[in-house]
């Protein structure tokens, strides 16, 4: 699963229309916007791993 950039839903990542807002998603936004979705989580997650541990 995905999150759509637009109404950040999740939809399919290989799908190019999100199901829920029916918005046409470039394959490179799709790309980016995971990217950016799971690089601030695991940059979240670092964070808290040093705060906690370090
Ligand atoms: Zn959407």
């Amino acid at each position: 699963m995905a999150l759509c950039p637009d109404c950040h839903a999740q939809k399919p990542f290989f799908a190019p229309r999100c199901g829920t807002c029916n918005q046409i998603i470039g394959f490179k936004t799709q790309l980016w916007t995971m990217t950016l979705y799971y690089g601030v989580q695991v940059l979240v997650l670092a964070i808290l791993a040093v705060w906690l541990f370090g």
